[in-house]
């Protein structure tokens, strides 16, 4: 008692000579400036003053991140399973991506608006890609995301063909901007925003009989060639043929979102190859640039020239084709060829299948590396994602699926990062 009583008498000296030398006013505003501007962790300057999505983002600082792994603040690492979501196929911080990028540095960064000068990063990657594609697939035009991407081809397509209906499908995701949300297969991500874009009609993916609504009016069907946030949905045997059949016989443009699912992921560079489809317009994103933001939608340049009159300067964007992300995703893509990343990809593909093996996986949809561990419910699979974040392993869920964990990893992860991922997966697994 008597030491309880010393304390408290200094305390209240304490306060009272610090309040005869300061304002303690003064001094409590003092102590709240510095909590602002120093003391406060960089966590709580991102849920301050970031632009949020959602209330309970993932908020890990990730301070490194090198081939397949992620590294935090306290020098604590994670094994990569989704690698930015499909952008790290050739992995983080590849050097041949990085030399590039340094090069390009050293020569220019942006230049002028996309469309006006000639930028040799863009010219060169514009011709390996479309060396590696089919030959209708000709002429890229290089964007700053995704959904820009998806944006350009819903112009070119009403603009190419002269019609305004567009189909698009259930579940599907091409972006998150007005354009790509008005055909996103889902109600529940529209509703808030709408009105959006007229003349849009959602078919079900796999359906042969819903075929039947496109007709002389459709402008194009978009759709991806694997449904990636429906959690790993796969076109079933000929229904894309049937598809790209009606698509003929209609004068109706296809257009396929490869944007997650490109660039090896499934197995072959395009996942159209499997289907033995081509599309008139193909759309590229994530791993195209190479861990740089670049999207792009590639036509046949017979078709692509028509944003070139009536109206002149049809599509255009200032940073389209940035020449540093044109730099990082050119490397990027000779690194995926030249190390034939692309064949190792059914392996490790079958080596995750046999180490994914437990009572509460409902199931593993998979096609190459892009793979839902299914289980029972969300809250089940947010209890693993939690748990496996304390584990060590970075993963997530999929929009339309969130009962199910995603696994879409560098192409380059490598057996043993492989197995001890599935190891914890298990451990944890048996856990909860
Ligand atoms: N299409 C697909 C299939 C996607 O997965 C995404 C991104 N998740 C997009 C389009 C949109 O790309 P971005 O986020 O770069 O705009």
């Amino acid at each position: 008692m008597q030491k309880v009583n010393y304390l408290l008498q200094g305390l209240l000296n304490c306060y009272s000579r610090l309040n005869q030398c300061f304002n303690l006013k003064v001094l409590f505003k003092i102590a709240l400036f510095c909590s602002d501007k120093i003391i406060m962790t960089n966590r709580q300057l991102f849920l301050n003053h970031v632009g949020q999505t959602s209330e309970a983002p993932l908020s890990l600082e990730i301070v490194k991140a090198e081939g397949c792994k992620l590294f935090d603040a306290d020098g604590k690492e994670y094994i990569d399973l989704i690698g930015g979501i499909s952008v790290c196929n050739v992995g983080h911080r590849h050097p041949k991506v990085i030399d590039a990028i340094k090069k390009q540095l050293d020569d220019y960064l942006h230049i002028m608006v996309y469309g006006e000068l000639v930028q040799s990063p863009q010219v060169q990657y514009a011709k390996l890609l479309t060396e590696h594609l089919p030959a209708s697939l000709n002429s890229v035009f290089f964007t700053a995301s995704g959904s820009e991407a998806t944006e350009g081809a819903m112009k070119l397509a009403k603009r190419y063909q002269n019609r305004s209906q567009i189909i698009s499908f259930k579940n599907s995701y091409h972006g998150s901007t007005q354009g790509a949300l008005s055909v996103m297969g889902s109600e529940y991500w529209q509703q808030a925003f709408r009105p959006l874009l007229p003349d849009i009609l959602q078919m079900n993916f796999n359906s042969f009989e819903d075929l039947k609504n496109i007709t002389e009016r459709t402008a194009c069907v978009i759709a991806e060639t694997i449904q990636a946030e429906a959690g790993v949905l796969i076109a079933q045997n000929g229904w894309l043929k049937a598809l790209r059949k009606k698509c003929n016989e209609t004068g109706t443009l296809l257009v396929l979102d490869e944007i997650q699912c490109g660039f090896g992921r499934n197995g072959t560079l395009w996942a159209f190859e499997q289907f033995e489809v081509v599309p008139d317009i193909l759309l590229l994103g994530k791993a195209l640039g190479g861990g740089m933001p670049l999207g792009a939608f590639v036509a046949h340049k017979k078709i692509m020239d028509s944003f070139t009159h009536d109206p002149v300067l049809g599509h255009i964007n200032t940073f389209g084709g940035h020449p540093v992300c044109c730099a990082a995703g050119l490397a990027a893509f000779k690194v995926l060829l030249d190390e034939k990343l692309i064949d190792a990809v059914k392996m490790k593909e079958e080596l995750f299948l046999s180490l994914l093996k437990h009572p509460k996986i409902k199931t593993v949809r998979s096609r190459g590396l892009m793979m839902a561990v299914e289980f029972e419910d969300f809250d089940m699979n947010k209890k693993m994602i939690d748990a496996l974040i304390l584990a060590g392993v970075f993963t997530d869920w999929f929009l339309f699926a969130a009962n199910c964990l995603r696994i879409v990893p560098p192409l380059t992860i490598s057996d043993e990062e492989i197995t001890s991922a599935c190891t914890k997966i298990i451990k944890v697994l048996d856990k909860i």
